[in-house]
């Protein structure tokens, strides 16, 4: 199982940090170690004194294919869910002053909180508007609607596709919009996700 990330999908959230809109999806993995899960505490790690929030909606690609094709994008999501990319902005930084990868900003262990829960795109009321939040500490931080991400889910599936193979059980986190800051020890991190059927609470992590 991998986790493909995309950077910079939201034109407020690549504004908030300086950066350019992209012309193309910037894409970078996880390893599956990356992955904390059922709302586990999260633990602040040494190497480290920035470590940032982005929280995203993650597709669960629900079957094995290449070079995936527009009409068929969509039937590759299992079901969506919300993920957190923690990032070490501090490490992230040096990475990108030297020109260097970012994995030991973007991929270490446990940087990758998953939602314990999953949805059914049936129990959605659009899969390419999806409505998200993040709570820090109960005050709401991040607000997004999927629909203003520069890349659509059609795109991203169709474009990661021709470089990787999409695996059953693969997870792709699609980007965070604007809001992104740092974590403190002692926060508490609540993601939501609106279905059919109202809010729900994905997510749920604390900072150790
Ligand atoms: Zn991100």
């Amino acid at each position: 199982m991998k986790l493909i990330c995309i950077g910079r999908n939201y034109a407020a959230h690549a504004a908030e940090l300086g950066n350019a809109r992209p012309e193309q999806p910037i894409v970078f993995m996880k390893p599956g170690s990356a992955v904390l899960a059922n709302n586990k505490p999260f633990y602040y790690p040494d190497f480290s004194q920035d470590i940032h929030y982005e929280l995203e909606v993650v597709v669960k690609i629900g079957k094995n294919g290449r070079h995936v094709q527009p009409p068929f994008a969509l039937d590759y999501v299992e079901s969506i869910g919300l993920g957190l990319d923690l990032t070490a902005r501090d490490l992230q930084q040096q990475c990108k002053e030297k020109g260097h990868p970012w994995e030991i900003a973007k991929a270490f262990d446990h940087s990758a909180p998953l939602s314990a829960e999953f949805v059914a795109p049936a129990d959605l009321p659009d899969l390419n508007d999806v409505e998200f939040s993040l709570e820090k500490n109960g005050e709401e931080v991040q607000h997004g609607h999927s629909r203003n991400m520069i890349f659509s889910l059609t795109e991203l599936i169709c474009y990661v596709s021709q470089y990787f193979r999409l695996q059953k059980g693969d997870l792709l986190f699609t980007g965070t919009p604007e809001g992104v800051g740092a974590l403190a020890v002692d926060d508490e991190l609540v993601g939501h996700l609106w279905t059919k059927e109202g809010k729900r609470e994905l997510l749920r992590t604390r900072v150790k």
